[in-house]
């Protein structure tokens, strides 16, 4: 099968080139699955994937899950159509499954400045679950101002706008298999 994954894109009258290939994207994801399939083994965990971005990348780590697992989602929004967060954070969505005794991990696309992981951990911590932890394919370190544990990381970036694997520049963009960044040349 072959996936959208050209070198250079343009959105939005923008061009963008690619910072993770889709090669590199995948071997890392095999490896958080393993790393889930040891941590949660025997406990069922349910994963809640944070619309919209992270649906691309909770598909492909589901995929690698091989313990009994379950989904469900919850929408947000921060960012509108612009390159800097809005700093605000709108629910959409709220969970359909009931997950009070349950053990969750939330999956993000990127974790920013963590106003919307603090937003959805606050939101999550009342249902009453039995654990809680984070998955993101992508962090910016540098760039958080509200601290957030992270269980696990796909990769450290730095505080540069991407696009691609879910992630989206004014609503386009989410269907490329990379994850590209602004071409500055
Ligand atoms: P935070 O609340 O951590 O500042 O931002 C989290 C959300 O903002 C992410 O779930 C994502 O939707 C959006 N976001 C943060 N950084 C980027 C980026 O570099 N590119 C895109 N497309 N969205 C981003």
């Amino acid at each position: 099968m072959s996936f959208y994954s050209p070198e250079f894109v343009t959105c939005n009258d923008e061009k963008f080139k690619v910072l993770i290939t889709k090669e590199e994207i995948q071997k890392r994801i095999a490896e958080l699955g393993e790393q889930i399939n040891k941590d949660y083994k025997d406990k069922k965990p349910i994963f809640i994937g944070i619309l919209n971005g992270a649906f691309i990348f909770l598909a492909d780590l589901m995929r690698h899950v091989s313990i009994p697992c379950e989904v469900d989602f919850y929408k947000l929004s921060s960012y509108g159509d612009e390159k800097v967060s809005s700093g605000k954070v709108t629910e959409r969505k709220d969970l359909d499954a009931d997950i009070s005794g349950r053990h969750v991990i939330i999956v993000e696309d990127i974790v920013d400045t963590g106003l919307s992981a603090n937003y959805i951990k606050n939101i999550v911590d009342r249902k009453k679950p039995a654990s809680v932890s984070f998955v993101t394919l992508l962090h910016k370190p540098e760039s958080i101002k509200y601290h957030i544990d992270v269980d696990y990381v796909g990769f450290e970036i730095l505080p540069q706008f991407v696009l691609g694997y879910g992630l989206d520049y004014a609503q386009e963009g989410r269907n490329l298999a990379q994850v590209y960044v602004l071409d500055e040349d």
